[in-house]
């Protein structure tokens, strides 16, 4: 008898323990992570590269997702998945960044997670292996969201970051890219959104920029805004495209805007705000998902890498 007056109680405080959760609302929703390589790709790839493209996706997703479903946050599934894919060269993002017009590398990131709304960027990094990393490292121990520059570079030394010669960087095929230049941005930024078990997201996109930008330039991807946003019980974004429109329309916190205000789906959202880049000629793509865990992957170019797995069972890894 006095065992099942002590299961009583204990099932009984559990769902008292459960009801008095803030986020109580979104407690049963689906773990999911959706990543992106970027808008840029265009039809006539090697079969090589699409199977390296997939591949690395597929690796970043497996990832992240595993985080997710072992009960990590999406703010680790996000970083590990983008940590993936800027070690990867096939990619416009860490290990694989594109060059400046004087042909150096400048690396921007940005970091942020829905529950507080915080957030940490890096702009103009040319020596740390990962800029993610290091958005993450100036969201949670400094007091600052946004460091560029030799100051972001010293704060990685000072925080244990990997820090490595430019020389890591190098890339023959976007070397003779950039000396070639005009050839059409290939816009292979990458980025992830996830929500976890407590309903919780997080979005992280990680950049090279575009290639033979003048040395200094930024663009959207390490604005708060403009290529990432989160926020919890709404939506989070990462975004790919020409940066200084991404900047100018507030690309992803307008998305969220949207959904927020005029209560649209994440699709509808995504979509109005796309088809209004195309009406000006502007090429991009977003990922995005909502508080239940749905994803949008809405671009206006010929391919965007993308990938999507949630705990329904539900994934994709595709590029066209
Ligand atoms: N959005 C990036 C930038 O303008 C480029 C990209 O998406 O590949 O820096």
């Amino acid at each position: 008898m006095k065992k099942y007056l002590l299961l009583f109680l204990l099932l009984a405080q559990s769902n008292f323990l459960i009801a008095s959760q803030p986020n109580s609302d979104v407690m049963a929703s689906n773990i999911a992570i959706v990543i992106h390589g970027g808008a840029g790709w265009s039809r006539n790839q090697t079969e090589e590269k699409l199977k390296s493209i997939e591949d690395g996706l597929k690796r970043a997703l497996d990832e992240g997702f595993a985080i997710l479903e072992s009960g990590g946050t999406s703010l680790d599934a996000v970083e590990a998945a983008v940590v993936i894919l800027e070690d990867d060269v096939t990619f416009n993002a860490g290990k694989g960044s594109v060059y400046t017009a004087e042909e150096r590398q400048e690396m921007d990131a940005s970091i942020m997670t829905g529950e507080l709304q915080n957030a940490g960027a890096v702009a103009s990094v040319s020596t740390i292996k990962n800029p993610i990393k290091l958005a993450r490292y100036v969201m949670e121990k400094t007091e600052h969201v946004l460091i560029v520059g030799q100051g972001a570079e010293k704060v990685a030394i000072k925080g244990g970051l990997e820090v490595v010669d430019p020389s890591y960087f190098y890339s023959k095929e976007k070397l003779d890219r950039v000396r070639r230049q005009k050839t059409k941005d290939e816009l292979s930024t990458v980025g992830a959104v996830a929500i976890d078990k407590e309903g919780n997201i997080s979005a992280a996109t990680s950049t090279g920029g575009r290639s033979n930008k003048l040395p200094g330039r930024v663009g959207d991807s390490p604005i708060i805004g403009a290529g990432t946003w989160a926020q919890n019980n709404l939506c989070g974004v990462s975004g790919t495209g020409h940066g200084e429109y991404f900047m100018r329309f507030n690309v992803a916190r307008e998305i969220c805007a949207r959904m927020d205000y005029l209560g649209l789906s994440s699709d509808q959202a995504s979509k109005q705000v796309i088809d209004e880049l195309s009406g000006m000629g502007i090429e991009g793509g977003v990922i995005v998902i909502d508080k239940e865990g749905n994803a949008s992957m809405i671009f206006n170019t010929d391919g965007m890498a993308r990938a999507y797995k949630n705990s329904k069972g539900d994934e994709i890894v595709t590029i066209y």
